[in-house]
């Protein structure tokens, strides 16, 4: 795949659980680099609409296109093959490697040595891994954890976690980045990095797709919104706009 950003398309999904319908021919289309919120009360079924785009669903109908080919149905390992990325709400790293090696996770299936070259120690894996090492360093600088690459994972705050984890995606090289609930336990200061963060990520030219409650962040960061209300997209539209929507008021933000 060349790289340019992903432009994505859900269109008309379902999902049921049990007698539980969580999407209801739910449709919405994220931009080539545009930054793309995804709102709605808790239950909505915005966890639900990432795991169908990455795979760990399987919906019951519609279809799932990246770039125009339809992935509803492959599986993740496929989907992340792909170009798509994710953070999962509630992080999912590995507590006894260190910052760096989780990093280094990410970047494994872009390494072209086999499991053989990285048994017996080639020149092509010194290399590699050498190089690898190299790009997981750029990234702690671009998450901002230069000077943490060796502490166990475990062993740091948790917004701090929150950033190891939007590297190690990263190092996945996607063109589409999910974030899901980044913000979540976040202080003011952490969510402004955040802010910024998500910003450079999509200048670099990567689709973001941020599913989040953190008002204020949605509305300074996004170029466009999705309401979800009970497994149905309610509106789609500028962030001015939504926080206007007499629908989406009374979902949302109406308290
Ligand atoms: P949100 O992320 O918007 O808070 P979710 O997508 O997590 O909402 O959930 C939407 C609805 O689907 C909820 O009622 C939830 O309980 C249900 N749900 C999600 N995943 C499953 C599952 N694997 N099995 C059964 N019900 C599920
Ligand atoms: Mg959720």
């Amino acid at each position: 795949a060349g790289w340019a950003p992903a432009s994505f398309s859900a269109e008309g999904l379902t999902i049921r659980f049990g007698g539980l319908t969580a999407l209801n021919k739910a449709s919405m289309q994220v931009a080539p680099g545009e930054i793309h919120a995804l709102i709605g009360p808790n239950g909505a079924g915005k966890s639900t609409m990432v795991n169908i785009i990455t795979g760990f669903y399987r919906p019951n109908e519609g279809t799932v296109t990246l770039d125009g080919v339809n992935m509803a149905g492959s599986p993740p390992h496929a989907v992340a093959r792909s170009g798509v990325a994710r953070t999962f709400q509630n992080t999912e790293l590995f507590g006894d490697l260190t910052v760096l090696e989780n990093v280094m996770v990410g970047f494994q299936k872009r390494l072209s040595y086999g499991l053989f070259a990285a048994a017996f120690r080639t020149g092509r894996f010194h290399k590699e891994e050498a190089e690898c090492r190299h790009a997981a360093e750029a990234l702690l600088a671009f998450v901002g954890l230069t000077g943490f690459a060796n502490e166990k994972a475990r062993f740091l705050p948790f917004g701090m976690q929150r950033r190891l984890e939007i590297a190690r995606a990263l190092a996945t090289a996607p063109r589409l980045l999910l974030l899901d609930e980044p913000a979540a336990g976040l202080t003011t200061q952490e969510i402004d990095e955040l802010d910024r963060m998500i910003r450079r990520t999509a200048a670099l030219g990567i689709s973001v797709l941020l599913i989040e409650h953190h008002v204020d962040l949605i509305m300074s960061v996004a170029d466009r919104v999705t309401v979800l209300d009970y497994g149905v997209v309610i509106a789609s539209d500028k962030p001015g706009i939504i926080q206007n929507d007499p629908r989406v008021i009374e979902a949302y933000f109406g308290v």
